[in-house]
């Protein structure tokens, strides 16, 4: 059980039990969106002018109940995944997050359950996920300068909640507690050496991510982007860091230890130093398409199947059949040639979660 480290995950499952890609690649994570509002602008994921008061965000009957999304984090365990993270929009949005988190934490054979939040209402609610089975947690934090911070989040304010958030994250016990900061050029690259600094000696680990080219609405240009590389420098520069052993398979971060002791950060580049050759996320959307990579355009719909009383073969078969045939790898061929031309729109963010 995903709550219980007694019972053995998947991890014991024997290799040939893993789904795999085109590519080889397993499904071991599964990222699911509960959520598709959220309650920041984040200019590169919902900008404000698109994201407007009078946006049609989902209706809650469109979204999958708390039943369904179990549903098909259970067959997906059955498939190999071993890790759930839930996303949104802002997943604390949903209300009864923690009885999902316990539902999800009684499925045999599943190992991790995770949870990205912008950290504004995680104050409230980290006992309770805790106790209800929640292993640890990050949160997105791009800054901690108020000014950058408000342009950053689309006009909301809050800096100071998203801290006690992290703060009570660690205290109910998730761990680890990481914090996530996309850094964009010339908006808050000049301020990330004081988000490291605030973070060095304690046990929240610092990610620096490579702004992407997510869904259609960021106006992404790749001169905007501060390569990790010229981070890592920066930080290097203030402070010795020696590189921890290499990536886990499926890990998106490089990581490093500060030489003096005052923990890890990371540097996540998908831009740069795409990492789609052990990719083995698949994402499952708030309302219930199946998707095989963040910069996808279309997914499989689950919804309508689960709703018209598919069996579980049914089901499974639509998720085996999608990941079999996989062959993403969007940032290795933007990486190797500019700008990828997609058929359709890419999936927007909030919609399937980082
Ligand atoms: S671009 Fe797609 S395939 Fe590559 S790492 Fe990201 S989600 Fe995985």
């Amino acid at each position: 059980m995903l709550g219980n480290p007694e019972k053995p995950g998947p991890a014991s499952l024997p290799d040939r039990a893993f789904t795999r890609d085109r590519l080889g690649r397993p499904m071991r994570d599964l990222r699911i969106s509960v959520m598709d509002r959220c309650n920041f602008r984040c200019p590169y994921c919902m900008p404000r002018e698109t994201f407007h008061e009078r946006y049609r965000f989902l209706k809650a009957s469109q979204r999958l109940s708390f039943e369904e999304i179990t549903r098909v984090a259970r067959l997906c365990v059955g498939l190999g995944v071993r890790k759930l993270r839930l996303t949104g929009g802002e997943p604390l949005l949903r209300s009864g997050l923690a009885e999902l988190v316990a539902e999800l934490s009684m499925i045999e054979g599943g190992e991790d359950i995770a949870l990205t939040t912008n950290g504004i209402l995680l104050a409230q609610h980290a006992a309770e996920l805790k106790g209800n089975g929640l292993h640890r947690v990050t949160v997105s934090l791009d800054t901690l300068d108020e000014a950058v911070f408000e342009r950053m989040s689309g006009g909301y304010g809050g800096l100071h909640q998203v801290l006690e958030g992290i703060t009570a994250a660690l205290e109910a016990g998730l761990s680890p507690v990481k914090v996530n900061a996309v850094v964009k050029r010339g908006v808050n690259d000049h301020t990330v050496l004081s988000l490291v600094e605030r973070f060095r000696g304690t046990p929240v680990i610092v990610r620096l991510i490579e702004y992407m080219d997510v869904g259609t609405r960021n106006s992404w240009k790749p001169e905007d982007v501060v390569p990790s590389a010229e981070l890592l420098r920066r930080v290097r520069e203030r402070w010795p860091l020696t590189p921890t052993a290499g990536r886990t398979q499926g890990e998106v971060a490089e990581r490093y230890v500060f030489d003096d002791g005052a923990g890890e950060i990371g540097f996540i580049s998908s831009v740069t130093a795409p990492f789609c050759g052990d990719c083995s996320r698949a994402r499952l959307s708030s309302d219930g398409a199946f998707y095989t990579c963040l910069f996808a355009s279309q997914g499989t719909d689950l919804r309508s199947p689960l709703r018209a009383g598919a069996s579980d073969n049914d089901l499974l078969a639509l998720l085996r059949g999608d990941w079999s045939r996989r062959v993403d790898r969007y940032s290795e061929l933007r990486d190797a040639g500019g700008v990828v031309e997609h058929p359709l729109p890419k999936v927007e963010m909030n919609y399937i979660g980082g």
